[in-house]
């Protein structure tokens, strides 16, 4: 059975995001960092349209130690809020990444309250550790208070922290650790991510959590499987929200290698995925085991109009 984590990054703007995930890219069994494949896009369009879907994306898969890390960014914005709670709800874990110099802004603290409220257990990371007069201990104790302010229940207290610097490429445990690598960080994703929860032997059920459309293959779907298995070309069951039943057939399966999106055969329960091949799939929807068709619960799909606080 295939091991997987499924995180969401929770960031500030220019607080080192795109530079930490090509950092554990770099250190892991997956090849391309954004540089890398953005040049590869460049003269590779034709590639692109030989495979018939858009390349780039905001997600990334990453490979360590036998794991397949599905790492999902996240807008920090209120104006995002349906589109947040449903990444959240996809994932098992959220990393809070936060600058070791500029400490907690506004758009990080909302997809952070979202994230307690829907009782992810998040790892702290305090990155750009190398600035000077940066202080990592004092931002710590900020972060700790932000959680008190926003309703942190005594397990989400208990954040595990990781100092970065993720231009550098290393990550510690303690400040005063020497460490060279992005290891420490890793393995705190290992260690403190749960596990997804589901059944590969149970029959299929996977829930679309986003859509969207390619000129190429058409309107896609993404979203996790639950229960069971996915395979290329087979037949199964759409349960719209209303409860209508449709029959329709999966087309091509997507998932990730780095940041690039590839093409698989089949997918099991635990992963997030995108399929194509139904041109009427819809957010929140359920694909469910033709034989076996069970609805999955329905989730918020209205945009919340949230004031920032
Ligand atoms: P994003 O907007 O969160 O994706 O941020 P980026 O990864 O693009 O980083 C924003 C800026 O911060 C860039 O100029 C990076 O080189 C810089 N940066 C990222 N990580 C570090 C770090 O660990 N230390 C320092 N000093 N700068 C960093």
């Amino acid at each position: 059975m295939q091991k997987i984590k499924n995180i969401a990054i929770i960031a500030h703007v220019d607080h080192g995001k795109t530079t930490l995930v090509d950092a554990l890219l770099r250190q892991s069994g997956t090849f391309n960092s954004h540089e890398e494949v953005k040049e590869r896009v460049m003269d590779s369009n034709d590639l692109e349209r030989e495979r018939g879907i858009t390349i780039f994306s905001k997600n990334a898969s990453i490979k360590y130690n036998g794991y397949k890390i599905n790492i999902i960014d996240t807008p920090g914005h209120a104006d995002f809020g349906g589109e947040v709670q449903r990444i959240l709800k996809m994932v098992d874990s959220v990393l809070l990444l936060v600058d070791a110099f500029e400490g907690v802004m506004p758009q990080t603290k909302y997809v952070l309250k979202q994230a307690l409220e829907h009782g992810l257990n998040p790892i702290v990371v305090i990155n750009k550790i190398d600035r000077p007069n940066s202080d990592p201990e004092e931002i710590v104790n900020l972060v700790f208070d932000l959680f008190v302010e926003l309703g942190a229940n005594d397990v989400q207290l208990e954040f595990p922290v990781v100092y970065t610097s993720a231009k550098n490429g290393y990550a510690k445990k303690s400040l005063k650790d020497e460490s060279d690598t992005m290891k420490p960080l890793f393995e705190a994703i290992l260690e403190y991510v749960a596990d997804p929860s589901g059944d590969i032997e149970e029959d299929l059920q996977m829930q679309i959590m986003n859509t969207e459309y390619d000129e190429y293959v058409g309107k896609l779907g993404t979203g996790r499987i639950y229960n069971g298995k996915i395979s290329k070309n087979e037949e199964i069951v759409v349960i719209k929200r209303n409860g209508e039943e449709k029959k329709a057939k999966i087309g091509r399966i997507y998932t990730y290698d780095g940041l690039k999106r590839i093409e698989v055969d089949t997918a099991v329960a635990g992963d997030i995925v995108t399929i194509a091949g139904i041109d009427h799939i819809d957010i929140g929807e359920t694909i469910s085991d033709k034989d076996n068709v069970r609805q999955l619960p329905l989730i918020e799909i209205d945009e919340p109009t949230l004031s920032m606080t």
